[in-house]
């Protein structure tokens, strides 16, 4: 197995599970994409993650050089083109769920740090600075957090805030038991966007939540809101933010996800010039506070992750059916599923 996007903890954990597995692992650092695909020759299974490029036409020259199997080390799986995988005879395999806690509890980070300024007061502190203006937050207790998409991370979500003791008010096409035994209120989008003192987003990236936080949806919130998106940068018009930021109907911002990510998370720029000026205007304003795609980065998950993968590359090389195939009919609605075009071509960032 090429295994693409390899980072240090990928291998040590890859390597760590395979004692169990026995497969052959070749690992590269480079993104798997058109100029990449020739490394892939002679590999029955590639091993991606969410940054790799499998389009039609890298699906085709990997097909070309008896590549069968595809193995994401994701949920998502908006980066393969599925419909073509399936055309070439290509097996597509993910990792549907690793730990929803890691990343609830991220979103939850991003929160308790926004409220208490944290990032200004390590770096006040740091400096000697013990000033505490512009420092001040609130209570949780009380507050109405609206949570969009409570599948297994919004769940968890639900019922941490519950326990600050914040009133929840939940939004899924599909309602989730679990989030009204916890206490949680199912309301219609445009309720939770109007009610909502905090905003968090866990629904899938496809064409229906594509920008759901956009102009309009901004408009509709509460004056000062906090925002967060662990989930997909597409889910926020990050340009509509931008202005919402500089009027004040958005009060705080905390991301994990950025549209045009993928020029940008998983690599050290720290000696250069980020060229995407949207993404720099964000990094001028004091109450954001934006990480690079690591939600999902805890010990349990990269165990869970690692040993998935492999257990799925299993089942695909011993002929059984592998649960956790992508088949182009889970494009209608499951996470992320729906191809690399789902939202508006990228800006030219
Ligand atoms: P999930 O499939 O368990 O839950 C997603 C929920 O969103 C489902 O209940 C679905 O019905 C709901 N949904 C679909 N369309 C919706 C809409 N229009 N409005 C409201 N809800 C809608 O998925 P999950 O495991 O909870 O993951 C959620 C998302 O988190 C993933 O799609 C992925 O993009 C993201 N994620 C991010 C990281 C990270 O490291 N930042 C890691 C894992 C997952």
């Amino acid at each position: 197995m090429a295994s693409f996007s390899t980072k240090s903890y990928d291998r040590e954990f890859l390597e760590a599970s395979n004692g169990r597995y026995g497969h052959e692992l070749t690992f590269y650092e480079a993104r798997l994409c058109h100029e990449t695909a020739a490394l892939a020759r002679g590999f029955p299974a590639v091993c991606v993650f969410v940054h790799d490029v499998l389009d039609a036409k890298v699906l085709k020259e990997l097909s070309r050089h008896d590549t069968r199997l595809v193995a994401l080390r994701s949920a998502g799986f908006n980066n393969v083109d599925v419909v073509a995988a399936k055309k070439l005879g290509m097996k597509v395999v993910r990792v549907p769920a690793y730990s929803p806690d890691a990343v609830a509890e991220h979103a939850v980070m991003l929160m308790l740090a926004l409220n208490r300024s944290v990032h200004r007061a390590y770096a006040r502190v740091r400096e000697g600075n013990f000033n505490l203006e512009g420092l001040l937050g609130f209570d949780l207790r009380g507050l109405t957090v609206g949570v969009v998409g409570t599948g297994r991370i919004g769940a968890v979500v639900v019922r941490i805030m519950m326990g600050f003791g914040c009133e929840v008010l939940a939004c899924d096409p599909v309602r989730n038991a679990e989030v009204e035994t916890s206490g949680g209120k199912y309301v219609s989008l445009t309720e939770l966007f109007e009610k909502s003192d905090i905003i968090t987003l866990h629904c899938p990236l496809m064409p229906q939540t594509c920008h759901i936080v956009d102009a309009e949806a901004l408009e509709r919130m509460k004056d000062g809101v906090m925002l967060i998106n662990t989930s997909r940068g597409a889910l926020i018009d990050t340009e509509a933010v931008i202005e919402a930021l500089k009027s004040g109907r958005v009060g705080y911002l905390g991301l994990d996800v950025y549209e045009e990510e993928a020029d940008l998370f998983y690599e050290d720029l720290s000696s250069q010039v980020i060229q995407d000026d949207v993404f720099a205007r964000l990094l001028t304003m004091p109450n954001v506070i934006v990480t690079g795609h690591q939600a999902f980065f805890t010990r349990n998950a990269l165990e869970t992750i690692s040993d998935t993968t492999l257990a799925n590359i299993r089942d695909v090389e011993e002929g059984r059916e592998c649960p956790n195939e992508v088949t182009p009919d889970l494009l209608a609605g499951s996470p992320d599923g729906t191809g690399p075009s789902v939202c508006p071509p990228n800006r030219g960032r």
